[in-house]
């Protein structure tokens, strides 16, 4: 038999344990043909045939928490990767202003808070150059935004103006608005703008689509899902351009009740061939940074002592035993994201309770982010069959730890964070994921800090929890294949699988540092659907 593609002059990662690298890959009508010296002997005329040239290729990335449509409608707005500081900022706003000149308002999103004194931009600031109409551009982790003095006259924002509950308004002596506005605030202006159309979003998914795809990443789980996005995607779909293997995770509205459950079982139906909104996304709690997480024990204050404040249960316990056992018996996945262990343990005594309830499940419940966890809790992920999804990308000594983290967990609490290698050790499955857009999403540079645990700083973070870059790169795909019921059909380079692959421009695993290695080429269903340099 003739392949139609053949990868060979390298190595390919193929993530099964008994032979994690053989030097080619052949295949035939958009599946894996043959591995190995088979491979080599079905390359014959008409074969695309890919020289490696000693590089390395991988099966295709599966991102298993991303958000692809929310951070590529931010890329097609006004954005900031070309910018450096507050005057390329504003120079970027006003060319997006002026090559959009029918647009009622100016949106965007990424600048980040070191560009501004104090992190707050002001509106005067933003006025030189939107000075007709609202302008609204939210900062890089979208707990603040900034505004200019048409959105605050839209919005009617004055000095008698009150804080939300869950926000503040920057002010000025008078208690006019500066300019900033911070977390629940947001919406007091976001709420005037133009509301995001289905439309909007299939284009936004489109150019969060193409992103992935150039990092080589050829299936994800959608970590926020709601109507509009699953109509995009099922339109998408339809239109025969969907090229990623997604599955989708519905948001659990904390506020809404029980009814849910039945809404998500008729919003289950409504999927396509490459979209399946099977997992269900439950946010339990914040972040450290602004002591939201749920913590066992106190957050401490600025002087090194114990505070009264354990951070947020987003969902009461008791409730998200209630909402998880419910899901659980109708079928339903659960996507957790927890970042203290207060969080984890929740989500661990949920599904505990769900097992006791219905029994063993194959809907492989997982928990995302896994910032700080008890070191109790960490057996529990294998007994449980919970699967730790990993964000490596954070589990370094950034400006975020040594800043805003580690003086308020103390010593003991900073060293249970990200623990990828204890819960290897104990048994845990893991799968991984990037958080696009709140990190980048390139696979190569999280696989980097999974193994080294070293950003910029060089410093590492807790270092006894380094992972294996084997290990690494079969999180990202047998393991997210495993998390998004794809095992059958991709995570692996296997005879028989669907043949998605990428291929490196190094073999980043002979010639560090993996950070560095770029995706070239990234193949779906045989198909090759990017082509980079
Ligand atoms: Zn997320």
């Amino acid at each position: 038999m003739r392949a139609d593609l053949v990868i060979r002059g390298g190595r390919v990662f193929t993530a099964e344990p008994s032979h994690p690298f053989v030097d080619a890959v052949a295949v035939s009508g958009g599946r894996i043909a043959a591995v190995g010296a088979d491979a080599v002997v079905m390359a014959g005329r008409g074969t695309n045939v890919i020289d490696l040239g000693g590089t390395l290729a991988t099966p295709g990335f599966i991102d298993a928490h991303v958000h692809p449509a929310s951070s590529g409608l931010d890329k097609l707005r006004c954005h900031f990767d070309d910018a450096v500081d507050a005057e390329s900022a504003l120079e970027t706003i006003a060319a997006y202003g002026a090559a959009n000149p029918s647009l009622p308002w100016i949106i965007g999103a990424g600048w980040p808070q070191s560009w501004f004194v104090k992190g707050c931009p002001s509106k005067e600031l933003l006025d030189r150059v939107v000075p007709d109409r609202p302008a609204l551009i939210t900062n890089s982790d979208g707990h603040g935004a900034w505004a200019n003095s048409r959105a605050f006259e839209v919005a009617g924002i004055d000095p008698d103006t009150p804080d939300p509950a869950d926000g503040r308004i920057e002010r000025l002596a008078d208690g006019a608005p500066q300019g900033t506005l911070h977390e629940g605030a947001i919406r007091l202006v976001e709420r005037h703008a133009p509301e995001d159309t289905v439309d909007d979003v299939l284009a936004g998914l489109v150019r969060g689509q193409e992103e992935l795809l150039g990092y080589g990443i050829t299936g994800w789980q959608d970590a926020i899902v709601d109507p509009k996005l699953q109509e995009a995607y099922v339109r998408l779909a339809g239109e025969g351009r969907l090229k990623g293997r997604v599955v989708g995770a519905m948001w659990w509205d904390r506020k809404g009740g029980m009814e849910q459950v039945d809404e998500l079982v008729a919003r289950r139906e409504m999927a396509a061939p490459g979209f399946s909104p099977t997992s269900v996304k439950l946010m339990v709690d914040g972040v450290c940074e602004n002591f939201t997480a749920s913590m066992l024990d106190p957050y401490l204050g600025d002087d090194g002592e114990p505070t009264g404040n354990r951070g947020i249960d987003f969902i009461d316990p008791k409730e998200l035993k209630a909402i998880v056992t419910a899901l659980d018996e109708r079928g339903f996945q659960c996507h957790f994201h927890a970042i203290g262990d207060r969080g984890v343990r929740n989500c661990l005594d949920a599904v505990e309770a769900a097992r006791e309830r219905n029994g063993p499940s194959d809907h492989r419940h997982h928990i995302a982010h896994i910032q700080v966890v008890h070191p109790d809790d960490l057996p529990r992920f294998a007994a449980l069959d919970v699967v730790a999804n990993a964000q490596p990308l954070w589990a370094c000594n950034d400006d975020y730890q040594a800043e805003l983290t580690q003086p308020f967990l103390g010593p003991t609490r900073s060293g249970w964070q990200y623990p990828f290698g204890s819960l290897l050790r104990n048994g845990a499955r893991m799968g991984m994921g990037s958080d696009w857009g709140v990190s980048t999403a390139n696979v190569m540079e999280e696989v980097d800090v999974a193994v080294t645990r070293t950003g910029e700083s060089g410093q590492p973070l807790n270092p006894a929890e380094a992972m294996d870059p084997i290990d690494a790169l079969t999180a990202f795909t047998s393991g997210s294949a495993f998390i998004n019921h794809a095992e059958a059909d991709s995570g692996s380079v296997t005879v028989g699988k669907l043949a998605d692959l990428a291929v490196l421009d190094r073999d980043p695993l002979r010639e560090g540092p993996l950070r560095e290695a770029r995706v070239v080429c990234t193949i779906v269903g045989g198909e090759i659907v990017y082509e980079g340099r």
